[in-house]
């Protein structure tokens, strides 16, 4: 089912016309559908269900806490890459036995956070980072669960700025190092190896990357004889962002997992943030000018890249759509662009558009994953709001920042 959708040439979310909301709130903010964010939470968690894996939301996707407390009415638990998102986490109710910690670089306090809260699992990326967690953990007086995370080696075909399995991406330790980690670890006294952990990238959208990373993981096991407890296999499911993109089949790769878990009685976990968020928000913006440049038109809306970062960070392209589509065509290229003061504050550009005037409304769509969690006061901008619908419903669950919030520093 689609949540959001056209009735009549008007863009609903849900029950929701978008065009009687913008009346009532105003623009530009996150419009979400939470029918959406179930279905897609339920339809990853069929898909795996033979292996009954722990769901750990990637919490850096969304953080939103509203939308951290549907997940976790789902059974979801969560991952998350700093003491902030831990701590978010647990306020949502997700239980500390439910969360994994993730990152390259976790601080001192950080670390002491997680071993206080007696989290799942911290999943450690170099042995320096190892050595460090043992002599909190000795300091602490606590044994301590850790995952260590591999990097295999592995293209993932990805946009090269989301990459994280390559050898020369910072994360996780090489499979000869890991191994030689293994050996050693029974030094670390206050440390319990319970997991290797994996996470490769994101947005990828062949199963083929994932197929090559069990393989390594079958070597690791079989090299180092250690019976993990949990094999964290991370996320990076790919959603349909354009038409062309074939999607991930997920049903062939859950057959490999399941196999897997069998063989090495093992509990999976996974961390999907895109899959369960991504297509469940656009965001709604006005058209404050247009403009004509020497060969195209600009429409420069009043939404940022301080408010959706993606095309700028990853040169990611969403579509825009009209909140009311009409058949009538405008001359010519038009360019949507942002009014950041960067070059790289423009969205997507389109050889032919519908007939387009100041003042109306469109949609970033597939914006629910990195797009609110991701955006900033560039710009001395205040963050906006983010609305959510349930049928008929809307609710706001983050306010608009309150620009007196932010004048005084
Ligand atoms: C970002 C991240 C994820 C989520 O990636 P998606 O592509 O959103 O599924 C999972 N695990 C780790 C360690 C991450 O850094």
């Amino acid at each position: 089912m689609s949540y959001i959708r056209y009735k009549n040439n008007n863009l609903f979310v849900e029950n929701v016309s978008v065009r009687r909301l913008v009346s009532k709130f105003s623009s530009p903010f996150y419009l979400y559908s939470e029918g959406n964010i179930i279905e897609n939470y339920k339809s990853f968690s069929n898909n795996f269900k033979k292996s009954n894996p722990l769901i750990c939301f990637s919490v850096k996707a969304n953080s939103n806490i509203q939308i951290l407390k549907i997940l976790k009415k789902m059974g979801s638990g969560a991952d998350v890459v700093s003491g902030g998102e831990l701590l978010k986490a647990i306020k949502s109710g997700i239980k500390p036995n439910k969360i994994v910690f993730s990152g390259v670089g976790k601080t001192e306090d950080e670390i002491k956070l997680a071993i206080r809260k007696k989290i799942l699992l911290i999943n450690v990326e170099s042995e320096n980072e190892a050595i460090l967690i043992n002599k909190i953990a000795g300091k602490l007086k606590k044994k301590t669960a850790i995952g260590i995370r591999l990097n295999p080696d592995i293209n993932a075909p990805t946009h090269k700025k989301i990459s994280t399995g390559k050898a020369e991406d910072k994360f996780g330790l090489s499979k000869t190092n890991l191994i030689s980690f293994c050996l050693n670890v029974k030094k670390l006294k206050n440390l319990k190896l319970n997991a290797i952990s994996v996470h490769i990238g994101s947005q990828i959208l062949s199963e083929n990357p994932f197929k090559k990373t069990l393989k390594v993981l079958e070597e690791i096991i079989k090299r180092t004889a250690i019976n993990f407890k949990f094999v964290d296999l991370g996320g990076g499911f790919g959603i349909s962002y354009k038409k062309k993109d074939k999607k991930i089949n997920l049903k062939n790769y859950s057959i490999l997992v399941e196999k897997f878990r069998k063989k090495y009685n093992c509990n999976i976990i996974f961390e999907p943030g895109r899959a369960i968020v991504g297509d469940t928000a656009i965001l709604v913006t006005k058209v404050q000018y247009l403009k004509k440049g020497s060969n195209k038109t600009f429409a420069i809306l009043n939404a940022g890249m301080n408010d959706f970062m993606r095309t700028a960070l990853y040169d990611a392209v969403h579509n825009i759509i009209p909140v009311i589509k009409n058949s009538k065509k405008n001359k010519g290229p038009l360019e949507f662009v942002g009014p950041i003061c960067e070059t790289t504050c423009k969205f997507v550009k389109y050889k032919k558009y519908q007939s387009l005037n100041q003042t109306d409304y469109v949609a970033i769509a597939d914006v629910g994953a990195y797009g609110a969690s991701l955006s900033s006061n560039y710009n001395t901008k205040p963050l906006i709001a983010e609305i959510i619908i349930n049928k008929a419903k809307a609710r706001i669950i983050r306010k608009k920042q309150d620009i007196k919030s932010l004048i005084n520093q």
